[in-house]
């Protein structure tokens, strides 16, 4: 069996894992991390993306606001393109609590988050289409972060600086021999070719799969999944973020993102063996639109375009464990005094917003273990593309191009646009209208960010996530495919194929309206004229 050895191994491509990479490569040891699935195919990429200030925390969970603030100001100087400075708003309907406002107002001054009282009609300046009969606003540092782009961003510069990174490559087994971690035994999903890869730190960085990962080192920790659903509506209804001021429930928080805005969320504790079998029920979706529509009556004029979910990472953390609790949110547990196995560290819990925090504290034991001296350089070293604010003189290189197509690059990879957009003609002709993807673009997320297949495509470049859901971009991805070298004719059909079908699974929820019309169209383009179904039986036969 092939064996590769390195110093330090992450399980999992969530923002966890690959922050944890990015550091450990920063301060100069040599990892790769494995993932079963694409980056950010896990819960990272099943959330609204909401850079919390913290607010939402304020009142119950001191300690959790007082790291997203921190958080918050350190990711808008590293992470620039990867979030929209947006804001946020907390808004009292008249159905709420009005107490709850001044509360508010009071924990977040406890947690260090600015928190301004607004008049009505700056409120509604910000947000004309906020429910008219708010009784009050507030406003906070709220933004949004887009998961995609980070993760995408922290293993580049991994990458960059020699880490390795496996993706669709599962592992299968930790390998403790002697009471200590020597690796783990990983199968290729792909080729179906297992291997093993060997270091000296394991970090499993699987979130909600680390009971099973971590089962196979004969280790026992307790995960309480609990299921999250969102529904996607088809434009930007909002500006900024807008909340419900009251104590954190369902449907009570609208997120603006890229093209579209995300309303969210439920939470529902689910049994662990469902973790891989997540559906957004009906009741879910009818709270998500009822309480939208509460705060932005236009919610309810609004075409539905997906339904999804997630499930939080909880950590049973119980008296009688040995586990570290290092906060009520962040879970690190160090293996070898909780469970007598050296080299082995669990990261889970907290946030996608603290992703850089977890990373550090997994990091700093890993380097301790090491015996390493190593300093976390993360909060103030910018990740590629973000290096700094890209200014209108620099675009003018790009003189002749549409300026929707750069912005949009600018907007996705930040400073590397001029890696993407060159002034070949052909560099710039679009593959996706509603995001503006060009053939550049795709291009370059095939060469340098580890894409495999068009599922992986649309979460580096956006490609099939705006209005048409990939009705007429992904046929064009699969020609790419096919004329840039990473698929066979065949292969690029079996792409689409898949892709389609991943994309259906967000459809079929909310499968009403004009998203029944258009995805009725979209089958009668792909089986109608291209008869792709009869691809997908040939291809079985063969
Ligand atoms: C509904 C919902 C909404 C949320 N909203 C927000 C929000 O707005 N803002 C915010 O900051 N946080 C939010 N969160 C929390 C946030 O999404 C998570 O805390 C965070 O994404 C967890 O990241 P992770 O890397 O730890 O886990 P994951 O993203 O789940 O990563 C774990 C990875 O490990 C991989 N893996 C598992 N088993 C194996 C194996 N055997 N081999 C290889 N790889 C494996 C998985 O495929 C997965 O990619 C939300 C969570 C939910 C559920």
């Amino acid at each position: 069996m092939k064996s590769i050895e390195t110093k330090a191994i992450v399980i999992g491509g969530g923002a966890t894992g690959c922050g944890t990479l990015r550091d450990l490569t920063l301060r100069g040891i040599e990892a790769a991390l494995v993932e079963q699935n694409d980056i950010s195919s896990g819960t990272t990429g099943r959330n609204h993306g909401l850079l919390h200030s913290g607010a939402r925390y304020a009142v119950k969970d001191l300690e959790s606001a007082r790291e997203c603030i921190a958080e918050n100001k350190i990711l808008k100087k590293i992470a620039r393109h990867c979030i929209e400075d947006t804001g946020g708003l907390f808004v009292t309907l008249p159905d709420d609590d009005p107490e709850y406002h001044n509360r508010l107002i009071e924990h977040c001054k406890y947690a260090g988050i600015e928190c301004e009282e607004l008049k009505l009609e700056e409120a509604f300046r910000i947000e004309p289409h906020l429910n008219p009969y708010i009784l009050s606003a507030l406003r906070v540092p709220d933004g949004t972060i887009d998961p995609f782009r980070l993760c995408s961003a922290n293993i580049l510069d991994s990458m960059e600086r020699g880490g390795k990174v496996f993706t669709h490559t599962r592992v299968d087994a930790i390998i403790a021999e002697g009471g200590t971690a020597k690796g783990v035994r990983c199968i290729d999903e792909v080729s179906s070719e297992p291997f093993e890869i060997r270091g000296e730190i394991i970090i499993n960085a699987s979130g909600v799969w680390g009971q099973r990962v971590l089962s196979t080192a004969g280790i026992n920790l307790t995960m309480l999944p609990s299921k999250g659903s969102m529904v996607i509506i088809d434009y930007r209804i909002n500006n900024v973020v807008v909340n419900r001021c009251r104590v954190p429930s369902d449907g009570d928080i609208i997120v603006p993102g890229d093209t579209v805005s995300i309303i969210g969320t439920t939470s529902r504790t689910i049994d662990y063996s469902d973790i891989e079998k997540l559906t957004v029920d009906d009741d879910e979706i009818d709270v998500l639109i009822s309480d939208g529509e509460k705060l932005i009556p236009n919610v309810a004029k609004a075409r539905v375009l997906r339904a999804y979910c997630g499930v939080r990472p909880l950590v049973a953390v119980s008296g009688n464990v040995d586990g570290r609790e290092i906060s009520r949110g962040i879970v690190l547990i160090d293996h070898e005094s909780r469970d007598g196995i050296k080299g082995l560290i669990t990261i889970a819990g907290g946030k996608l917003m603290t992703y850089r925090l977890m990373a550090q504290w997994t990091t700093d034991l890993a380097v301790k273990k090491l015996g390493l001296s190593k300093k976390c350089s993360t909060f103030h070293t910018p990740l590629p593309g973000s290096e700094q604010k890209v200014k209108k003189p620099q675009i003018r290189q790009f003189t002749g191009m549409p300026n929707s197509i750069i912005g949009s690059t600018l907007y996705r990879h930040g400073n590397r646009v001029s890696s993407i957009l060159s002034r070949q003609n052909r560099n710039f002709s679009l593959v996706c209208e509603c995001e503006m993807v060009t053939v550049g673009e795709v291009e370059y997320a095939l060469k340098k960010l580890n894409v495999k297949n068009i599922i992986d495509l649309r979460r580096r470049t956006r490609i099939g996530m705006g209005p048409c859901q990939g009705e007429l971009c992904s046929y064009r991805a699969a020609g790419l495919f096919n004329e840039l070298g990473a698929a066979s004719p065949i292969e690029a059909s079996q792409l689409l194929i898949d892709f389609l079908e991943e994309r259906w699974k967000g459809i079929k929820p909310i499968l009403w309206g004009d998203a029944l019309r258009e995805m009725e169209f979209t089958y009668w383009i792909y089986q109608g004229l291209f008869g792709l179904g009869d691809i997908a039986e040939r291809s079985e036969d063969e």
